[in-house]
């Protein structure tokens, strides 16, 4: 039997979902949304099955993923609202929008990989942020790294249909793994922070470490951008941010400088995307990881919302910071734009991980206390988060925006979960989908007469032994390990 021919879908296995799965008043709304939405697709489908052409080849049309960590619809409705994010506007308008629901563990390491791989984490392998390891007789942690995955990714499978991936930022790609494209790593390290109050949990481009950029020869241009990003680092944030109109106090002062990283990794990342689409511009599927987006909410959801919390900041502190959140969605939003210019005609995919919301509300929020307990906003609970697909297969059916021309997230449908992300991709590039992925395509937001395919295939799976040998040499203990571990410690998630 010939690999591709259609295979009965097997049952999904359960993963553990919160936020939306749990019924509810408007949930029961979405879900009859989502049902219209479902017959729409299906109806679609099967006239694109009624033809006897099989589709055997991969899809050549640009698709372009914004990886935005922690993107929250209420923090989108009111800048929606307002016009104050033209380009998630201009997409959602020719889309498809809705929730994507979440998983637990609600770490973003393991959420991102369960994205690229349609897995739940006890088939690919990445669990936490760390792992336990017997060193010399004594229990140690070490950080996962690339070569801890045990199943093949997004960038993996495209390669080996011969489709060009560039993919830029995710999470656990460093040591960066040989692909048919670029890599340029989110490497798990802390080298660029020396304060231990500094609470680190992403990764970001690190200058003097080897083996974050693939094709090798492409890392030494990449640092070159890192260090430009640098050198403009502080003009590039007063145009962001501003410059705050009152004496800064530790506490916020604080806030801040446990932020501040997290811009300039967003800023070189889109900056790389920008240089390689400059010197590359055919490719099939570029993914952007941009991460400031859950950091700024961490931070300061609380001079955001400052009515949710019991010991609120002062008004001063709130006129120097109030606007960051919202700032920085802005930013993402400008820079989404500025990257789809250089792809005119590019299908897109805008998601997130989950959602966000306050936490904390009662504390105090002083300088020494842990970190833990200084973060406004949280998302271990797996809020649900955002998709937004438009343009190539994606339908436009559906619309939140009610008489007034402001969003109605009651009407937000669910379109599907974290770990239906790869399977849609397979299906529009024309991929078939691994038997042993546990999701499905979201054909609500499919439209099967623009995809170009006639069905669905699947394969038993996308792994095999060989290349599941190469990533045991893969792994690799990060720089500066013991003291990013030493600051997980101190953020309680890790004893
Ligand atoms: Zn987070």
């Amino acid at each position: 039997m010939s690999p591709l021919v259609r295979a009965p879908r097997p049952s999904a296995p359960t993963h553990r979902c919160a936020g939306i799965c749990a019924p509810s008043r408007s949930s029961k709304i979405r879900t009859v949304l989502v049902a219209c939405l479902t017959v729409a697709s299906v109806i679609g489908a099967l006239a694109g099955c009624s033809g006897k052409e099989k589709t055997t080849k991969p899809t050549r049309a640009p698709l372009v993923i914004f990886a935005l960590d922690g993107l929250e619809w209420r923090v989108m409705k009111p800048l929606l609202d307002a016009g104050k994010l033209p380009v998630m506007a201009g997409l959602m308008e020719r889309g498809a929008y809705g929730y994507l629901s979440s998983m637990q563990p609600t770490y973003s390491a393991v959420i991102w990989t369960s994205i690229a791989t349609g897995k739940v984490p006890e088939k690919h392998g990445i669990h936490h942020f760390v792992y336990e390891e017997a060193v010399n007789g004594k229990k140690a942690y070490r950080y996962y790294t690339s070569g801890h995955r045990r199943t093949k990714a997004l960038w993996n499978i495209l390669g080996d249909h011969g489709l060009v991936s560039h993919t830029i930022g995710w999470w656990m790609t460093y040591p960066a793994e040989p692909v048919n494209g670029t890599m340029v790593s989110q490497t798990n390290t802390t080298g660029v922070l020396h304060n231990p109050q500094v609470a680190l949990w992403k990764g970001s481009l690190i200058k003097g470490v080897d083996g974050q950029v693939y094709p090798p020869d492409r890392q030494n241009r990449v640092m070159d951008l890192l260090a430009e990003v640098d050198a403009n680092l502080d003009g590039v944030e007063k145009d962001l941010f501003g410059t705050p109109a009152n004496p800064v106090d530790e506490f916020s002062q604080m806030m801040w400088d446990q932020t501040e990283w997290s811009f300039r990794a967003d800023a070189t990342y889109v900056r790389v995307a920008r240089d390689l689409l400059e010197a590359q511009p055919d490719f099939d599927v570029l993914s952007l990881y941009i991460g400031g987006t859950d950091v700024a909410a961490h931070r300061f959801w609380r001079y955001a919302h400052p009515e949710q919390f019991t010991h609120p900041p002062n008004p001063k502190q709130i006129e120097n910071f109030g606007r960051i959140i919202e700032d920085h969605y802005r930013y993402a939003d400008r820079v989404m734009g500025e990257i789809l210019q250089l792809v005119p005609g590019a299908a897109v995919i805008i998601l997130s991980d989950h959602g966000m919301h306050a936490v904390n509300m009662d504390n105090e929020f002083k300088k020494d206390d842990p970190p833990i307990e200084t973060t406004s906003a949280h998302h271990l609970d797996a809020p649900p988060g955002v998709i937004i697909a438009a343009g190539g297969p994606f339908t436009s059916a559906g619309s939140a925006w009610n008489a007034k021309h402001e969003l109605d997230l009651t009407l937000l449908p669910r379109l599907g979960s974290v770990l239906d992300v790869l399977p849609t991709i397979l299906a529009v590039k024309g991929i078939p989908i691994g038997e042993d992925m546990d999701g499905s395509p979201m054909r609500a937001i499919l439209d099967f007469g623009k995809t170009g395919i006639s069905e669905i295939r699947y394969v038993p799976t996308h792994d095999d032994a060989k290349w599941l040998a190469g990533q045991t040499a893969r792994i690799r203990h990060g720089v500066d390990e013991s003291e990013r571990i030493e600051q997980l410690r101190s953020l309680g998630y890790i004893k």
